[in-house]
């Protein structure tokens, strides 16, 4: 299992894609999830960039991996984004003998996200819903590295700032995946 953290906007999900393709992992994004599936509460709370209960979440999740023929070979692109969500984890981790392969943590400024999101033009990315998300991570989401960190799963800190191309570059060399060989 391959985990990205990062606020949005740092190439969670640009990054989670490559790396999907690269490695054969399945994909799984909760915001894509919940912009498929969220209640009409749920969608309020995603517009004001708030986070969802971890209740909720946590739900979502042990669904969606139930799902999957091998939970070894996942990339969880905003999940977790909370100390609960990744003890949760860690726990069904242990539970079921998997393994964490890397937590990839992407850090990016906070004028990199805004200038970033302005052009992408999602519903929640207005410059409030954008500013509170980045509350809500600083708060949250970022103490969830250090929680990772103090249980000895390998932790990456990576520069998200630059061009897609150079940031996954860094990303293959951290996870050590080599250059496709020809058949
Ligand atoms: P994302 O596409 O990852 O930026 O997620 C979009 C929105 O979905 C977030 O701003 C949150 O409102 C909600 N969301 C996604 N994943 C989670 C999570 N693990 N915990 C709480 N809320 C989440």
């Amino acid at each position: 299992m391959i985990i990205f953290v990062g606020v949005s906007g740092a190439g969670k999900g640009t990054q989670s894609e490559l790396l999907g393709r690269d490695t054969g992992y399945d994909y799984l994004s909760t915001g894509d999830i919940l912009r498929a599936y969220a209640s009409p509460e749920q969608k309020l709370k995603m517009l004001g960039g708030e986070l969802l209960d971890d209740e909720n979440m946590i739900a979502i999740v042990e669904a969606a991996l139930r799902q999957q023929r091998d939970a070894n070979k996942v990339i969880l692109d905003g999940f977790p984004r909370t100390i609960a969500q990744a003890s949760w984890l860690l726990d069904v981790i242990k539970r079921k003998g998997l393994i964490i392969d890397a937590v990839i943590h992407l850090q990016v400024s906070a004028a990199v996200v805004q200038s970033r999101l302005q052009g992408r033009g999602r519903q929640d990315d207005t410059q409030a819903a954008i500013a509170a998300r980045i509350a809500w991570y600083e708060r949250y989401t970022r103490p969830v590295v250090d929680f990772f960190k103090a249980h000895e799963i390998p932790v990456f800190d990576i520069d998200g700032s630059g061009a897609t191309s150079a940031v996954y570059a860094i990303i293959k060399e951290k996870l050590n995946i080599p250059k496709p060989t020809k058949e």
